[in-house]
């Protein structure tokens, strides 16, 4: 298959905006007693519309195919409800399924995806748009800015990450605007259990705060995890402003 070609490819190498700069656009906050303040004067403010969900999965061909059959019916499911499909640009695996499942549908797909490094090889008619990154950092921060919510599928050590630290932005704010994002764990067969019972161990244990734990949700529906983008995310605002972060200030 061709490669994307170079008009389709937008290279955006260094134009990453500084996330990490600005976390928070609101005024900075003292201490935890600012949490009883209105969220909107800590700067955070609530999604009111699911355009775009960022899917993190497996990018292994030797992936279970009951995995990658649920990878592209979330592919085809975005098409249908027009949601646009962010992902980190690879070909293999679940990410090729639900990214190719998508553009089948008449979906859109953006790929983002670290220049050198995984760049081979990926098919033009499997994105719409393809952006090119300096590095695996800069792909995260614009698979974050680009998505309102996350959906981490199954998946392997870099799917791990990625859904950890994308629920890790949203615990501290880090966010574009300080935007609570959620993230769903779906799967079908129990492949996440583990995860939420180390959450779950994690939050009796008062290492992870009750009022974050929320953060990372579960499904076993691609229904349920769109219930969930599209639910948690502004009723569950107020629970995400953490403690912690203020305490140091
Ligand atoms: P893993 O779960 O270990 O297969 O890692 C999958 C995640 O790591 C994806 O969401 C990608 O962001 C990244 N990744 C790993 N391998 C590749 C690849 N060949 N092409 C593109 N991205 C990859």
């Amino acid at each position: 298959m061709p490669l994307a070609s170079s008009a389709l490819v937008s290279q955006i190498v260094g134009g990453i905006r500084p996330h990490f700069a600005l976390p928070h656009p609101g005024p900075p906050v003292h201490n935890v007693n600012c949490l009883a303040r209105p969220v909107s004067t800590l700067g955070f403010e609530a999604v009111t519309k699911l355009n775009s969900v960022a899917v993190f999965c497996a990018s292994s061909n030797d992936a279970d195919p009951a995995y990658i059959d649920l990878a592209q019916r979330v592919g085809q499911r975005f098409a249908h409800e027009r949601l646009t499909l962010i992902y980190g640009g690879g070909h293999s695996g679940l990410m090729g399924a639900v990214a190719q499942a998508t553009m089948e549908a008449g979906g859109e797909v953006i790929g983002v995806i670290p220049g050198g490094l995984f760049t081979n090889g990926i098919p033009e008619d499997e994105v719409t748009t393809l952006e090119v990154v300096a590095d695996m950092h800069q792909r995260k921060a614009r698979m974050y800015e680009l998505s309102d919510g996350f959906i981490g599928l199954p998946g392997g050590l870099g799917t791990f990450e990625e859904v950890f630290e994308a629920a890790t932005w949203t615990q501290l704010g880090l966010h574009a605007g300080g935007r609570a994002k959620t993230v769903v764990l779906l799967d079908e067969d129990g492949f996440w259990d583990g995860a939420h019972a180390l959450l779950d161990k994690a939050t009796s244990g008062g290492v992870l705060t009750p009022k974050n734990r929320p953060i990372i949700q579960g499904a076993s529906t691609v229904d349920d995890a769109l219930r969930a983008l599209r639910t948690h995310r502004s009723n569950d605002l107020p629970q995400f402003v953490t403690g912690q972060l203020n305490e140091g200030a």
